[in-house]
This record gives C-alpha cells, structure tokens and sequence, in this order.
C-alpha cells in the first residue's frame, strides 16, 4: 500500500510519499513560491537522488501535477503508473467542531471543510486546493483528511470557551479550538511507547516548540487543554507571533497608531515574538547566538520564551493535579538543549531530577532527559506529523 501525504499551504506544497508495507519513505519533497516568480520543486528519493526543479508554477493545480510527473518520471520517479498510488492524505489546518477525528473525504466532509474556511481563512482554503487537484489527477484513489484541530476536540468547554457573550460562540463558533494536534498526539503516544506505560493512565504535557509554538495538557490520553485558540496566536510566544496579549494592548494601538484591522493582524502575527522582543530575528538559533555575545534585547526574548513556558507548564501541572511526563518537541524543542535546561533546572521544586550532561547531547533525536528515579520524566521526541497522517489513512481504509 502506498500512500501520499499532502500539505498544501498558501505558497507551498510539502509532500510524502509511503510504502506502508516496507514502512519506508519512498519520496517527499516540497513546491515553493506558488504563483511567484521563481517556483520550484525539490525532490529527494529514498536512495538519495535529489533533483530541483524550476518552472512556472502558477497555482496548486499545476504544483500538484508536477509533483504526479515527478513520482512517476524515470528519472527521479519512484512509480511507473500513477494507479501506483493507493491514497492521499491530506493535513487540514481547521475542523471547527465538525471533525473529532479523521476523516475519509467525500462531498459532505468536504462541504465541512470549505464551512470551516472562515476560521481558518489563511490555510483551509490552500489545504482545499490540494485536495481539489489531487480529486481530480487521482479520481479513483481515496483520500483522507487528517486536522490539526481533531486531537483538541476533548478539551471540555470551561477550557475552550472565551468569556465573551455566549451568542458569539453560537453565532461565529468563536472558542478556542487549538493547533498541531497531529504532532502532540504523535509525540505523546510515542514517549508512553518509549517509557513503556499506559497512555491512556498518564498525566503529559507536550511542549512543541517550533517557528509556532503551542504546549497541550493530556491526562489519560485526551487532549485536555491547548494553548493556541480560534487561531494559532494565542498562548506561547512564539517565532513572529506574540502570544497571549492583553487585548487593551490592541485596541490601544488601533487607536494610537490608526491600524486597520490587517496591520494589526500582522504586528500580532508577523512583526512579534522573538523577532518583535530581540529586533533581530524570528530563528531561535540567531537569538541564543545573540545572547551569548551579550546582546541585552536577544537575552531579554529568551527569558520571556523560557518564562511563558514554564507558566504553562505550571498551569497545566494544576489543571492535571500533577504531572508525570513532560515532552519537548519541534525544532526548537528538539534541538536547543538550553532552553530544555531553562526549563528543567526550574522545576526542581515538583522534584523533576534533570540530567544536564544527557540533554546537553540531545539533538533531533528520541531520549530520556532526566534520571530514572525522577517522578516527572522529560522526554525530547521529533515529531512526526506526516507519519501521523499515512497511519491515519491506513486505519481509516483498514
Ligand atoms: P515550523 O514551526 O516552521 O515547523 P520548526 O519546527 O522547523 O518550525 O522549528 C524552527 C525553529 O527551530 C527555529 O526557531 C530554529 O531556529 C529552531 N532550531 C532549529 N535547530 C536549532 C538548534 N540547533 N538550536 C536552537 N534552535 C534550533
């Protein structure tokens, strides 16, 4: 069985391609700058063939049909025939309160899709393009969509509900549904596997630190709080965005500055975060550089990254009435050994043992970061989100 993961964004399109018997990445590769000068697809093979290719790339149609003509080209390709492809799974930012889990596609699911669009105007409508496309090159091949939102639809309402009048969330389904799901549910269930216990009995939060960042409470495997909300701003301090933010802090500048509503969307989205504290960039890696040269502002972000962090972590661990697992993922959580120790070192009062020359080797791979007698483990997975998909697909067509 073979099965191709899709995640169509607004300019982009990153591609999987599994043989789930072989449990092998066959190929995957990404299509950049759509519709933009300058378009290209970059291919790697499993044996390492890696080819990129320019061309007039105007729209996902045409991106999703350059990558059929690569999967199948002799070249580069990995199949003879297109029948060769035995499914799609696509990712699909919103769900709304539609989808509390995968889904395999047809009219209905889709009408669903396109409904949640206005929650969702910068990403369900390009996640639709693909499945469109890939409708129409692969009709015969089911497709599957698997959502961000899916794995947050436990959270019960006193969590996910806005104190705004209740009319709002019946009329506009305003309430905070939450973000990366796949990749929470993912790292979680494979730090249970790890550890060896019962999913279904622990108390987890999962850190995914990534250019977005959200932290998730999980108590006996159910998504039990997130931080992100309607959209992905709210919560962490994240590469661009800010976080949590007194809405008097908006309102004061849309007066004070005379922002329209975009300009204020970008400053919250696009000018904040690391970027918007350091003034120097949105990429983790240039801020701890930064501040290890002694730049006051880049060491300034860092402490408010740390520090939200660790009130998640505090609130979560308040809302589970413990916890017995801490997971960092993402490419910051995966990689930056010295925000993990920020973090750990600060949560020597739950009795968390951390073990600082383990952590300090720890990159992009699955590992123990604290001693074996400690009560809370901490754990770095990589996530997985494409994986997450193909199984999915897999156990919906089984
Ligand atoms: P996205 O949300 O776009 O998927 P990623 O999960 O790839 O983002 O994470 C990107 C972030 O990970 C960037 O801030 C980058 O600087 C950070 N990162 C990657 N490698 C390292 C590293 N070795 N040390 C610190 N941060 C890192």
């Amino acid at each position: 069985m073979k099965v191709l993961v899709l995640n169509s964004g607004s300019s982009s399109i990153k591609y999987q391609f599994y043989d789930m018997k072989k449990s092998q990445v066959l190929a995957k590769g990404i299509v950049d700058k759509i519709g933009l000068a300058g378009s290209t697809l970059t291919h790697t093979r499993s044996d390492g063939d890696k080819v990129e290719l320019e061309g007039e790339i105007v729209d996902h149609q045409a991106g999703i049909e350059f990558v059929l003509g690569v999967l199948v080209s002799k070249k580069h390709g990995s199949i003879k025939d297109l029948s060769e492809i035995d499914a799609v799974g696509h990712r699909v930012v919103h769900g709304g309160e539609y989808f509390q889990s995968s889904v395999i596609l047809d009219d209905d699911s889709i009408s669903k899709i396109e409904k949640c669009s206005q929650l969702a105007p910068l990403h369900n409508p390009p996640n639709l393009k693909g499945i469109y496309a890939m409708k129409e090159f692969l009709p015969d091949a089911p497709q599957t969509a698997i959502f961000d939102t899916a794995f947050h639809q436990t959270m019960p309402d006193y969590a996910y509900m806005y104190a705004i009048p209740y009319s709002l969330y019946k009329k506009y389904g305003l309430r905070r549904y939450g973000f990366h799901g796949t990749s929470h549910y993912y790292v979680s269930k494979t730090a249970c596997e790890f550890l060896g216990v019962d999913y279904t009995k622990q108390r987890i939060i999962t850190c995914h630190l990534g250019n977005g960042a959200s932290i998730t409470a999980i108590k006996n495997g159910k998504s039990i709080d997130t931080s992100m909300g309607l959209t992905p701003v709210e919560g962490m301090m994240m590469g661009t965005r800010s976080g949590d933010l007194d809405l008097g802090v908006l309102t004061y500048l849309i007066e004070k500055e005379e922002l329209s509503v975009a300009s204020a969307n970008t400053l919250i989205n696009k000018h904040s975060g690391l970027l918007g504290i350091s003034g120097i960039s949105s990429d983790m890696r240039e801020v701890e550089k930064a501040s290890d040269e002694g730049n006051e502002r880049a060491k300034l972000a860092l402490e408010v990254f740390y520090y939200r962090i660790l009130k998640y972590i505090g609130s979560y661990t308040a809302v589970m009435g413990s916890v017995d697992i801490i997971v960092f993922t993402g490419g910051i959580g995966e990689n930056s050994a010295k925000t993990r120790k920020s973090i750990c070192e600060r949560l020597a009062f739950i009795g968390l043992k951390f073990d600082e020359k383990i952590n300090e080797k720890t990159r992009g791979k699955l590992e123990c970061i604290t001693d074996n007698d400690s009560p809370t483990k901490v754990l770095v997975v990589p996530t997985d989100e494409e994986l997450v998909i193909a199984n999915e697909t897999m156990r919906l067509l089984a």
